[in-house]
């Protein structure tokens, strides 16, 4: 079950076959904020599960929920309903003092305003959690901060104070700080959102480093080009999780879009039996595939005889087969396995194109760029059955 939550969110690591147990699991959260307008709801419904050793992005535009879903896994704030595991930790059943003690030696919490205490050195700030937590002996303190600070390249300025180095510096000091306890889980809530590209450039190097370490690292950014060199990309759009194939399928659409698609897309199996029905005016008009890969063959027209193959993660569309102007034959497994895909129905599809003008346009380019890629690298030699 387990798995198959996780497979369904597109999770690369479940995907991959990685059945382990995953290190973080949250189910079902939901977290509706009073306010003196009514109810607002942050967080509908989130399913979500994290990996050790993971780097995870979470995305989403501003006021999408991301913080309020870190701040359900650091104990800062509570889920409404739903249920969240971290390690053997049921968090959410925690009181306070067993929260900041377990939050202590367990995680290393990274905020966008470093929150460095002003009157005490770089050094010390890095000592402070380690007097808090206890977990690293009194006479070796010291020596473990100025190690910490040497990894983020601070050792020159450990007896500073934080407002004698640079925004960049103050947060590297604050991920050393973060790591005083070693925690396994670090938590980034936009640790680059106030400093400078170059800046933000070595900070995100150190989370890298830190990820090749094997430390599991969930991080908020608003940079995409940032969120991109992450393992994995986790989109919030509305309160709601956005499913990645979708997400990473049509990068250019807007966030409600792949959130509606996410609503309306069905998983579809394909037994090898069974033929794959084109994307047609009567029933699926939009596959995504997520195992493959897929194969077609058109057989004369303007493309030509050709065979295109198909990855997971590519998509076939109404206006793809459109464009061929030739017979299309045969969509099925490229490999003798079965296939499965998202399934965009043609109502839902229509609704889209009616709905959309700019998405149409979108879709109509790519697929008339999709031709013409797929006419110079398709298979045109014979072999075609
Ligand atoms: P993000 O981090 O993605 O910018 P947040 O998680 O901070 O978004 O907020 C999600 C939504 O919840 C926003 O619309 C925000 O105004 C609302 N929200 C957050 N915290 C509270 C709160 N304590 N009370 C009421 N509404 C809140
Ligand atoms: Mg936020």
């Amino acid at each position: 079950m387990t798995e198959k939550l996780c497979a369904e969110m597109g999770s690369a690591a479940a995907a991959k076959g990685n059945l382990s147990q995953p290190l973080i699991e949250m189910r079902g959260i939901e977290k509706i904020f009073k306010t003196g307008a009514g109810d607002f709801t942050a967080l509908n419904g989130v399913n979500v599960c994290f990996y050790e050793g993971e780097f995870v992005s979470v995305v989403g535009k501003s006021g999408s929920g991301k913080s309020t879903l870190v701040n359900m896994l650091t104990g800062i704030d509570h889920p409404t309903s739903g249920t969240v595991r971290v390690g053997e930790a049921y968090i959410h059943q925690l009181t306070e003092g067993q929260m900041s003690i377990w939050r202590g030696r367990n995680l290393g919490i990274i905020f966008q305003f470093f929150q460095l205490l002003p009157m005490l050195s770089i050094l010390e700030n890095v000592m402070l959690p380690m007097d808090f937590a206890k977990v690293i002996p009194f006479q070796e303190r010291e020596a473990r901060a100025m190690q910490l600070l040497e990894m983020v390249g601070l050792e020159d300025y450990a007896h500073d104070l934080p407002a004698e180095v640079s925004g960049g510096q103050q947060q590297s000091a604050a991920i050393a700080r973060a790591l005083a306890n070693d925690p396994p889980i670090i938590i980034a809530d936009e640790p680059t959102g106030n400093l400078d590209s170059r800046s933000a450039d070595a900070v995100f190097q150190i989370f890298s480093d830190l990820a090749d370490q094997g430390k599991t690292i969930i991080m908020v950014t608003h940079d995409s080009s940032l969120a991109k060199r992450t393992g994995r990309m986790m989109l919030l759009s509305d309160g709601e999780l956005v499913n990645n194939w979708i997400a990473n399928a049509f990068p250019a659409l807007p966030h409600t879009r792949l959130l509606w698609l996410t609503h309306q897309m069905q998983p579809q199996l394909f037994d090898l039996k069974q033929s794959i029905p084109l994307p047609d005016n009567s029933q699926a008009a939009l596959y995504l595939f997520t195992t493959g890969p897929v194969e077609f063959v058109t057989t004369n027209g303007f493309f030509g005889k050709h065979k295109v193959r198909l990855d997971p993660g590519e998509y076939l569309s109404l206006p793809d087969v459109q464009n061929f102007s030739a017979d299309v034959l045969g969509l099925r497994s490229a490999n003798g396995e079965k296939v499965e895909a998202l399934v965009l129905n043609q109502h839902a599809f229509q609704r889209w194109m009616d709905e959309d003008q700019a998405d149409q346009v979108r879709l109509t380019t790519a697929a008339i760029n999709r031709l013409a890629s797929w006419r110079s690298n398709g298979d045109t030699s014979a072999g075609i059955s």
